[in-house]
């Protein structure tokens, strides 16, 4: 499942090749994803100059010059594949949903075996007052107006454990199953705990490795950034080594003697070490 990392890489691939470009064109290959597609999306937003493209947990968001903006979520399985007039272009596939064609001549395909992605228009203006962005909590990067007290005070609120109250897109917009594992094994603190007995030092410390990790995780996919030409197109995928995630039985590398536990939490794994995370 593209988490917030690949949809960062995502979204700077797809700003260096729509901003300041338009949409010439649009292939619908069928009318609904999770949702039905918006209707006349062609007439829509063709034409009209892409001002740019951001990152909103995991949301891409595609804002044109005359107050629209596209929401795009990559669901469960949803890739994004650039092509330029430079390679030759790839096999279509029958999950090639949506073909956008762009005025500097790129062919950009949205794939999604499973179909759990989305695409929605709304006024710019509104975006901020529609579901989810209505309670979406703060970005956990590069955002001036989150900090560790804000961080803290809003883990605080909240009796139900720490793993679930990451994934709670309420409390901190973004984390997903992996990079909670991730981050909490990185600070050494049980997903078992109760997200208000954070300490505001642990608190400070589960911050910054979240950060951590989100960060590297992004920079493993620069160099998929780079090569976002490259002959398979896709975007946004990249190997990044996971300490913890998917490692059941494997041994810790914090401490070395134990091996990792899996456990469910709301329906989801966690994998942790039960030595080192207190
Ligand atoms: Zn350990």
């Amino acid at each position: 499942m593209p988490e917030l990392p690949e949809v960062e890489v995502t979204c700077q691939a797809l700003k260096a090749v729509l901003e300041g470009f338009s949409i010439t064109e649009i292939q619908l290959n069928r009318p609904d994803l999770r949702y039905p597609l918006p209707p006349n999306l062609e007439n829509e937003i063709c034409l009209y100059s892409i001002q740019s493209v951001q990152r909103r947990a995991k949301y891409l968001l595609i804002d044109f010059e005359h107050g629209k903006t596209l929401i795009w979520h990559l669901g469960m399985s949803g890739r994004v594949i650039v092509e330029t007039p430079e390679i030759p272009f790839l096999k279509a596939s029958p999950h090639d949903h949506v073909i956008f064609r762009t005025s500097n001549n790129h062919k950009i395909t949205y794939r999604d075996p499973r179909r759990f992605g989305f695409i929605q228009l709304t006024p710019t203006s509104q975006l901020a007052s529609v579901n989810p962005f209505n309670t979406l909590g703060p970005e956990p990067l590069n955002n001036p107006e989150l900090n560790v007290l804000i961080f803290h005070n809003r883990m605080k609120k909240h009796t139900k454990p720490i793993k679930n109250a990451l994934l709670d897109q309420k409390i901190i917009a973004g984390i997903g199953n992996i990079y909670a594992s991730e981050a909490l094994w990185q600070a050494r603190i049980s997903p078992l705990r109760a997200a208000n007995s954070l300490t505001q030092p642990e608190s400070a410390l589960l911050l910054k490795e979240l950060q951590d990790v989100l960060k590297r995780a992004i920079a493993a996919g620069g160099s998929t950034l780079r090569d976002y030409v490259r002959p398979n197109g896709e975007v946004g995928y990249f190997q990044y080594i996971f300490k913890v995630y998917d490692r059941e039985n494997k041994l810790c590398e914090h401490c070395e003697v134990t091996n990792l536990s899996k456990i469910i939490q709301c329906g989801r794994a966690t994998y942790y070490c039960k030595i080192c995370q207190k």
